[in-house]
């Protein structure tokens, strides 16, 4: 049976003194804490992430704020972000903030209230910054760069701005082609930020501390190496293209010395900038939640759609041991459970495969999952597909692009029906249960043939499946966009396919796909023709844009914002044909981009273009000819003597030293084989320093570094990893947690990630779940509204602690168990992440009843204030002896939507289920004990109460859930409430099995404790 710790007797009904809650809800933690429980994924907008960098503004050169013009999960996955956060903050006289688009929800309060959009880090409007940086990673997020600007109090258009506004500087990939936003920004950065930006920003910071003028920063930053000043630049209407093209400098362009072409910046050797290893840990889910990094830089393929391919030019390889070290270092400072290696071709990264070999075993190690990005059709050799699908992926995806070898010949995709189908076999045959593969339709010179091969590929990669036998059919997933022709590439000149064209392609796709079983994906049309408008638009696009932001644009990327009729018509305001920007563009026709030099030879783009219209490939360059992929070891690499491939396209890279580097590379990888990486070494090296028999204190964690957890890597992962951990003999944990500040508007479903990354980081191994998706196993008390704090929440976890087995046998002490637990609790609170403390640790013993049984009711405090609480002390007698009806809305329904109708109202009484209630009106706190088990009152009253219902049934009008705590969560002993911390089994009479019944269930019954 249970009992109550007799030193601490469950208070009944004085619940708390009020000195250890007011922190936790007193006043406000957010900005915008009174209304986040109302809007979609609060978590997206309250900051405070683990790993965050919060810099005081005094003696500061300068304060950026990167306003990523989408959602806070768009922007926390792209690598810019994380690359431009670390690589400012690295200095100490920059400070770099975050902020990102708020939703549609967010707007309308931002804008019913006139408050301002912040940053994450500090709160601050991005007014008041020095310079706010727009990240432009494609170019439906224009209107979101309009709206952050206007929601950060900054005037629309450059020319409006004062003094005392920040500069705005854009970069990213189309900052290569800005014009249509050129009105928009002060500045565009062409190119690679990592050399030039910290210099601009310091200069830029710092003038303006001197009190310069404006017109004096942008002179000053015009001549920073690819730093473009709109303002600097006059257009005129090219006869031939018809578009508006920039035509000179004007004269504050001249006077300012302003470059007469703006030539792209970029990194000669990325090793000079180390992948950042640690960047703040998203609370909301990111659309990539993984500690993804970034292996090479640019593309040796050369395909003629791609402007990455050509805008990142030269390819760059990370040192591969440099690699491993940020992606070790990357999961076991985040405690993230996937990790990716991201390139635009991963296949073509000379050392991927021993890179990945070396890499597996780490992963294994710690249960992390290893995503790899765009894969090819080939260099997928059987030990390297083993070793990705032994850290728990189950699906692959590549792109061959086209479905016909005419067709990607004309686009130059390296890539064969060969390829595809053997790839497909030995993926299958490995058992992996998806492939996806992309598409591009509406490509130079398609035919309907070319459209059907799309539909026959997935088919004949399918039918490889149906010949293996498989005991499962695994599921293709074809995925087709439409081409938009972009600048920079062999295809700028090339016309945008026509909607109704795209749209029968698309019908045509839909019934082979339905005939041929597979799965097919397509992107919105619509959206890809503005996709063609905005990157092959000119200066006259930007009264489009503001037209269509005015009215309302917003998200143009995402489906359910997009209007197709609310572009046609700024168009047609702005006198805008749009088929000036879709149609075949002149080779000989000057074009809005012509003003950035990007690094090439005249001529080569045009030279591919033709090259394409002919079907003629143009083999990778920087590979030896007739290589589709690279040597994986030295011996094969050193005794290839080809010459690299090269078409002297103006990049002018130097081909002997491209080959030595891939050598280094390869015999750097050699040397690391058989050595200890990441957490391992740190461990081996924490434990030589602390000497034989020595232990490491939490403190000494902290110091030394929060990552050096002392279990014992599992013996079970040799396999699968996740299937050992699903089996491996276990303890089971209590976690005693509380919840304050931002952590308060995390979910459940975000708790689900945030304590497993907790546990990766303190080196604690959870078991998991079973089946197709291994999760770590754990169960946590009842859910809390968004918004309230939690001074004692619980969660169970099933943990792999050394000698579990002896724990599940029944052999372990309590003096053992409460020896594990100090231990556990000092290495969880050396890594808990910022608002979640650890309050206690209870291994609890093989038998005991789950969280789930125990759970019978909860003490809440609510923050009233001591006038309203000085009024409610009279008022609360007379409400607790009646029933307290309340109006329950229905739920909402899938789209978000509230159904409203009166006739749909549940009206139910909240009273039986308060045990008790009081308060403390020096504190100007209310306070009451609520029933949470689920039978029905005695009465027939409803189960379920919420407490937000009950706060607005005692104070008689709503209370913002912020202001409210919940104390403890309660079980029940002998008929009266006990803390479930205070829980203390004992043991039976023959003191050697735990009974599973001595926690008695609470009758449904009413005590009134006021
Ligand atoms: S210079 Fe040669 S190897 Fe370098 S990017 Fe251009 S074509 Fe490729």
């Amino acid at each position: 049976m249970f009992s109550s710790n007799p030193t601490r007797p469950a208070p009944l009904p004085q619940l708390h003194g009020p000195s250890g809650l007011q922190p936790l809800i007193a006043a406000p933690v957010h900005p915008y804490a009174e209304f986040l429980g109302k809007v979609a994924k609060p978590g997206r907008y309250i900051g405070g992430e683990e790993q965050q960098r919060v810099k005081s503004p005094e003696g500061l050169a300068c304060r950026f704020v990167l306003a990523f013009p989408d959602l806070y999960e768009v922007g926390m996955s792209h690598l810019d972000t994380r690359i431009l956060y670390d690589l400012i903050n690295n200095h100490a006289d920059l400070a770099c903030e975050r902020a990102f688009s708020p939703w549609i929800d967010l707007e309308a309060e931002l804008r019913a209230r006139g408050l301002p959009l912040v940053s994450l880090e500090s709160f601050t409007p991005l007014r008041e910054f020095d310079v706010v940086g727009v990240s432009l990673q494609y170019e439906l997020c224009y209107t979101n760069v309009l709206q952050n600007l206007d929601l950060g109090g900054i005037p629309l258009r450059s020319c409006d701005r004062g003094e005392a506004d920040p500069i705005v500087i854009a970069g990213g990939p189309t900052a290569t082609h800005p014009e249509p936003l050129t009105p928009f920004v002060d500045i565009c950065l062409v190119g690679e930020a990592e050399e030039v930006l910290p210099g601009l920003l310091r200069t830029i910071g710092l003038m303006r501390r001197a009190g310069a003028a404006r017109a004096e920063i942008l002179a000053a930053a015009s001549q920073v190496p690819g730093v473009y000043v709109p303002a600097f630049y006059y257009v005129e209407r090219d006869e031939r293209s018809e578009l508006l093209v920039v035509a000179g400098r004007t004269p504050a362009g001249i006077a300012a010395n302003a470059p007469e072409r703006v030539t792209r910046v970029w990194v000669r050797n990325l090793d000079d900038f180390p992948f950042p290893t640690t960047f703040p840990v998203p609370y909301a889910e990111a659309i990539f939640d993984r500690a993804a990094v970034e292996i090479t830089r640019g593309c040796t393929e050369g395909c003629r759609f791609c402007q990455a391919g050509i805008i990142y030019r030269p390819v760059r390889e990370r040192d591969p041991k440099a690699i491993l070290k940020a992606v070790l270092d990357g999961v076991d400072a985040a405690g993230f459970a996937e990790t990716s290696l991201t390139a635009l071709s991963t296949a073509d990264v000379s050392c991927i495969d021993p890179l990945i070999k070396e890499l597996v075993p780490e992963l294994k190690r710690r249960k992390v999952k290893l995503g790899v990005a765009s894969l090819r059709a080939y260099g997928l050799n059987d030990s390297l597909l083993d070793e990705i699908k032994s850290v728990g992926i189950n699906g692959l995806t590549f792109a061959p692009e086209a479905g016909t070898q005419r067709m990607r010949d004309v686009i130059n995709k390296n890539v064969s029906d060969e390829d595809i189908l053997g790839s497909a076999r030995r993926i299958f045959e490995r058992g992996y249960e998806r492939i996806k593969m992309y598409f591009i339709m509406g490509l130079p010179t398609e035919t309907e043939a070319d459209v059907i091969g799309i539909a026959e590929t997935g088919r004949r990669v399918r039918e490889v499946a149906r010949e293996l036998g498989m005991p499962r059919m695994p599921s293709v997933t074809v995925s087709v966009s439409q081409h938009v022709p972009k600048p920079h590439t062999p295809f700028q000149w090339a016309a945008m396919e026509g909607l109704q064209d795209l749209y029968g392609k698309v019908k045509m796709l839909r019934e082979l796909a339905k005939r041929y079983r597979l799965e097919l994906k397509t992107h919105n049309q619509q959206e890809s023709w503005l996709e063609c408008l905005f990157a092959r638009g000119d200066r006259d696009m930007a009264e489009v844009l503001e037209n269509a932001y005015k009215a309302g644009a917003r998200f143009e990327g995402w489906r359910e914002c997009f209007s197709f009729e609310r572009w046609l018509k700024a168009l047609a305001d702005a006198g805008v044909d749009p088929n000036r920007y879709t149609r075949t563009l002149p080779l000989d026709g000057r074009l809005p981009w012509d003003h950035i030099d990007i690094g090439l030879e005249p001529g080569f783009l045009a030279e591919e273009y033709r090259k394409a219209l002919k079907s003629r490939v143009s083999p990778p360059c920087g590979k030896p000819f007739g290589a589709k992929v690279h040597a994986t070891n030295t011996v094969d690499a050193e005794a290839d003597a080809r010459r690299l491939v090269c078409y002297d396209c103006g990049i002018a890279c130097d081909m002997s030293d491209m080959r030595e580097e891939r050598l280094v590379a390869l015999r750097g990888l050699g040397e690391l084989k058989g050595q200890r990486h990441g957490r391992e070494r740190l461990e081996t090296e924490a434990a030589e320093a602390a000497g034989p028999g020595a232990t490491i204190s939490a403190d000494s964690l902290r110091e030394r570094s929060r990552l050096r957890g002392r279990l014992n890597p599992s013996q079970h992962a040799d396999d699968s990893a996740f299937k050992a951990a699903a089996e491996s003999p276990f303890c089971r944990v209590r976690l005693f947690f509380s919840k304050s500040g931002p952590m308060c508007f995390m979910g459940h479903l975000d708790l689900l990630r945030v304590i497993p990354r907790m546990l990766r980081r303190a080196g604690v191994e959870t078991a998991f779940s079973r089946g197709f998706t291994p999760v770590p196993r754990m169960s946590f008390g009842p859910a809390l509204a968004l918004g309230v704090a939690a001074r004692e929440e619980v969660a169970e976890l099933d943990l792999l602690l050394p000698g579990a087995a002896e724990d599940m046998a029944g052999l372990w002490s309590e003096e053992r168990r409460a020896a594990e637990a100090t231990a556990l609790h000092e290495r969880l609170a050396a890594v808990a992440p910022p608002g979640l403390a650890i309050v206690a640790v209870r291994v609890v013993a093989p038998g005991e009843r789950r969280i789930g049984e125990l759970i019978a009711g909860a003490d809440y405090s609510v923050a009233i204030g001591s006038e309203q609480a000085s009024a409610l002390a009279t008022e609360l007698p007379a409400r607790m002896a009646g029933p307290l009806p309340i109006e329950r809305a229905p739920k909402a329904n899938k789209r978000g939507l509230r159904r409203v109708t009166d006739g749909e109202h549940e009206v139910i009484d909240v009273r039986p289920r308060i045990v008790a209630a009081e308060v403390d009106v020096a504190a100007g706190i209310l306070r009451f004990r609520l029933d949470m088990t689920q039978e029905p009152g005695a009465d027939g009253s409803a189960k379920g109460v919420r407490p937000r219902e009950v706060v607005q049934a005692l104070c008689g009008a709503p209370v913002a859930d912020h202001r409210v705590c919940r104390d403890q969560l309660l079980a029940r002993v002998d008929g009266a409430y006990v803390g479930l911390r205070e829980l203390v089994p004992v043991f039976n009479a023959m003191g050697e099995r735990w009974r599973r019944d001595d926690v008695e269930m609470p009758a449904a019954e009413v005590v009134d404790g006021v």
